[in-house]
């Protein structure tokens, strides 16, 4: 087996580090703490060398870049930490729209997204519906040429930020649970939305948003009537490896390391001595590392052709609960004072490990709960009965 990528894609990687070097300044970085995990001039950097018309597959009209340059992407962005939470969906809706879309939203919305003007929230879940995201009750009822939305959605990440949202919906109360679902894309800035904010322990901000007899026209429906949930398979489809950060962990190690190799103990010998603690260290690392080939593992079988399925979980869990134990790890390496948070006298290397210590429970919720994500590679791959 060889592990080398291309030429092309080592070219990549450089070009992404020299831009990351650049433009993810430190400035841009503390941004971050606001909880909004977006930056529209680095945003907009990203949009004019073309890396998110690229991220689209050519069969769809975009750059195609393969998944191979899409996980180097993806890799150095987040190794940079890089506030590029609006791009996974920004390639996932503008990939749907083009490959199921009419012609009003490919030219209404797809330019917008992939130009780097407009970002797009995603509005699956509601108060009652998440893991089970078809329980969805949102409604949309025809009027005419019209449809007339009522309902609530829960965590629409970004939706401050964003100018659409693609919004899930029941049109056909009395068809079975997947089938009276039709997919909308919505302007934010109808009138009869309301977005609130939500505060979440992990500094990042979402957003509750309301629909209050909300009127677009049919020009916005995206897919059949009734057909919301192949819409929902083909977003699925392209959330290619953008959902739920496979290196959250590396600016935590860092930090870690930076605390034991700088700090003593009571009798003036260097964290970093503590065998425990150099354990923990390398573990961390070596899980790292599992995560780059977990993440490329995924890239790989794309790149083969064929669709991947259980390995996006098997990412997604893997990173998200390694994470929460590295943090847990680290916050005991920094005893009592670990808690102190940024901005406090005392605080530990910036408080960097303690906010992630507060990140890290959310990120094996959000893109599917770990549960979900268990049950599908134990169904899936494991070939265990339903468990429901
Ligand atoms: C910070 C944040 C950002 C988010 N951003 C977005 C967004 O932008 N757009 C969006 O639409 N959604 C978003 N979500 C919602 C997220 O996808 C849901 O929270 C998630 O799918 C879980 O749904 P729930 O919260 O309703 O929990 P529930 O589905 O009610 O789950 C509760 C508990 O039951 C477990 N459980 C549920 N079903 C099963 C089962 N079949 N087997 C075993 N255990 C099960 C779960 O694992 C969990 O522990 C976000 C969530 C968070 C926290």
């Amino acid at each position: 087996m060889n592990f080398a990528l291309t030429p092309l894609e080592e070219n990549f990687r450089a070009e992404l580090r020299q831009f990351c070097a650049e433009h993810v300044t430190p400035e841009v970085r503390e941004q971050t703490r606001s909880g909004t995990l977006h930056n529209w001039e680095l945003h907009r950097k990203i949009a004019e060398r073309g890396w998110l018309w690229g991220a689209i597959l050519s069969e769809l009209g975009g750059g195609g870049r393969s998944p191979m340059e899409m996980a180097v992407f993806t890799e150095e962005l987040q190794l940079a930490c890089a506030p590029i939470d609006g791009i996974g969906n920004i390639v996932l809706v503008a990939s749907v729209i083009l490959e199921l879309g009419n012609s009003f939203l490919k030219s209404e919305v797809v330019p917008k997204l992939l130009n780097g003007e407009s970002l797009v929230s995603l509005g699956y879940s509601e108060p009652e519906a998440g893991s089970d995201v078809a329980a969805c009750r949102t409604k949309a009822e025809r009027d005419g040429e019209q449809w007339i939305i009522n309902g609530q959605k829960m965590w629409t990440t970004m939706a401050h930020e964003a100018d659409f949202v693609i919004l899930l919906t029941r049109t056909d109360p009395e068809l079975p649970k997947h089938r009276g679902l039709t997919m909308f894309i919505v302007p934010l800035d109808a009138p009869g939305v309301e977005i609130q904010p939500v505060h979440t322990i992990g500094t990042e901000r979402t957003n509750a948003t309301f629909y209050d007899n909300v009127r677009i026209t049919d020009n916005w429906r995206l897919g059949e009537v009734n057909q919301g949930w192949q819409v929902m398979l083909a977003c699925l489809k392209y959330e290619r490896g953008f959902a739920g950060g496979q290196y959250p962990s590396a600016p935590l190690i860092e930090a870690a390391k930076q605390y034991a190799q700088s700090h003593h103990n009571s009798e003036g010998t260097a964290i970093i001595e503590n065998p425990v603690v150099r354990e923990r260290l390398v573990r961390a690392m070596i899980d790292l590392e599992a995560c780059r080939v977990l993440a490329y593992r995924t890239a790989y079988i794309a790149a083969a052709g064929e669709q991947f399925g259980v390995e996006g979980s098997m990412t997604k869990l893997f990173s998200s609960e390694r994470y929460q134990q590295h943090c847990n790890w680290f916050l005991d390496m920094l005893g009592p004072e670990g808690l102190l948070q940024w901005g406090t006298a005392g605080a530990h290397e910036d408080g960097e490990i303690e906010e992630n210590w507060r990140h890290a429970p959310v990120t094996t919720i959000y893109g599917g709960t770990s549960e979900i994500q268990r049950n599908n590679i134990a169904e899936h791959r494991l070939g265990l009965p339903r468990s429901r």
